[in-house]
């Protein structure tokens, strides 16, 4: 019955908002899609529902057309609390790292010319110049993203040979990210040693043939192993390495520039240390507790870097100008000592908790709907710090009548998504990762998601 009210396609297309659309765009794509608006309309019809006029099936092609158009990945707000939420994007860049790929987009730059001489330069100098200051390394290397930092130095230095490592270093990162899977792709054999919990530096030293190229260590970044537990400190296993004339590469994952225990946590390894240590390379990621771009960073001794930089993936896994601008913007920061102030993952870690609490009031003072203001805990996530977390203060929101579901969908659909958490049946929004200039369209969100 309800088939027979369906509109024509031609009524459609003589809506004026479509009409305009088929002046705009490929008339026969705009006809397609009001043909695919009209096979929906007929599906929920087949479930049950009523057929729409004319007009409502012309206002889902003109969202569908914004839809397609729009560009993405667009912002959201997050209010998880998780300051480093790999679904959210990682880290927020700082004023001066915007500023810098902005200035790299919008024209020409020197991205591989030397201004000194005129002839041609290298991408790298700068960065390179930048790690090497910050981390006391030789030489460094910036490319697309840990991953690919990891699969280049195992390829340039271990294809065809043997890498040792720890049976409890042999994990999976996550998103499909996994050590045995990476070296195998670059070509070299994993040996793995110890045991799940316990591993000796005699493991390592037992291990080495004259086919091995490189002891490997692995930052366990997202579980934590308790209890009867060994591990070997990056020190002693460069003795062994130094005795027995093998490097240790050093993945230290979340590259934590600051000492994550200031704040009280526990400590996260630094690029500095394992410097320190006489690793021979160190691998981490740009987007991390780096706070930059999405980037893999190679800091370590100057003969294994040039082997990275010279073998023909590193040009397949080279970092774009957009984000090098931002990334050395971001490092520049680190050397003027003013990390903690622009860098907004270091601004969110060491906001105090009373302004966060400030902050959690005033929100709950700009809406109606009933709400309570308490003490909770944010996590720093993102492959960092597993398990730790930092006190917090949270706007709690009772749902009355509808679901915590229910109030995280409509907040998720508004014009700024909102992404909030539930815990106990009550939707909750940590300050700490609220940007300060979201206040108002967070509110706005907040507000039509708790109306009814
Ligand atoms: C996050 C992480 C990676 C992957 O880094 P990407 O920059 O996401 O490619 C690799 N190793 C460790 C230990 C990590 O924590």
């Amino acid at each position: 019955m309800q088939f027979r009210n369906l509109p024509s396609v031609d009524s459609v297309l003589a809506d004026k908002d479509v009409a305009a659309a088929t002046k705009s765009f490929d008339r026969d794509w705009v006809v397609d899609l009001v043909r695919e608006a009209l096979e929906s309309a007929r599906e929920q019809i087949r479930q049950g529902g009523n057929s729409p006029d004319a007009g409502h099936v012309a206002t889902s092609v003109c969202q569908r057309i914004d839809d397609i158009l729009r560009a993405e990945p667009r912002q959201v707000i997050n209010a998880t609390g998780v300051v480093i939420h790999t679904n959210l994007g990682r880290a927020p860049l700082s004023n001066a790292a915007i500023e810098a790929s902005n200035q790299a987009a919008q024209g020409y730059s020197n991205l591989e010319l030397d201004l000194g001489t005129g002839r041609r330069g290298s991408r790298q100098a700068q960065v390179q110049s930048l790690l090497v200051q910050i981390t006391g390394a030789e030489a460094a290397l910036a490319v697309n993203n840990n991953a690919s930092a990891m699969l280049l130095g195992l390829s340039a230095l271990a294809s065809g040979k043997e890498v040792v490592v720890s049976r409890s270093e042999a994990v999976e990162i996550g998103g499909g990210f996994r050590v045995p899977d990476v070296l195998r792709q670059s070509g070299g054999t994993l040996i793995d040693v110890g045991t799940t919990n316990r591993t000796y530096v005699r493991d390592y030293d037992d291990a080495v043939t004259e086919n091995t190229a490189a002891f490997l260590k692995v930052h366990a970044s997202n579980f934590r192993v308790e209890g009867f537990t060994a591990s070997v400190d990056t020190a002693d296993l460069v003795e062994v390495g130094v005795r027995r004339g093998i490097p240790v590469l050093h993945d230290v994952g979340s590259g934590s520039l600051l000492l994550t225990e200031k704040y009280g946590m526990a400590h996260e390894p630094t690029p500095q240390e394992s410097i320190k240590d006489g690793a021979g390379l160190v691998f981490f990621s740009g987007d991390k507790l780096l706070g930059g771009p999405q980037a893999g960073i190679v800091v370590g001794k100057k003969e294994l870097v040039d082997v990275l930089a010279r073998h023909p993936l590193a040009r397949a896994v080279r970092i774009d100008k957009l984000s090098l601008a931002s990334l050395t913007a971001t490092l520049a920061h680190y050397l003027k000592g003013e990390a903690e102030k622009e860098i907004p993952v270091w601004r969110m870690i060491s906001t105090p908790e009373a302004a966060l609490k400030k902050r959690a009031q005033s929100w709950q003072s700009g809406m109606e709907c009933p709400s309570s203001v308490e003490k909770s805990r944010s996590a720093v996530g993102g492959g960092s710090l597993p398990g730790e977390t930092l006190p917090s203060w949270v706007l709690s929101i009772d749902c009355q009548g509808t679901t915590p579901e229910e109030v995280m969908r409509r907040l998720r659909e508004s014009n700024t998504p909102v992404i909030a958490r539930i815990e106990e049946d009550r939707v909750l929004l940590d300050p700490r990762t609220v940007l300060p200039e979201e206040d108002a369209p967070l509110l706005d969100a907040l507000r039509s998601a708790v109306a009814n």
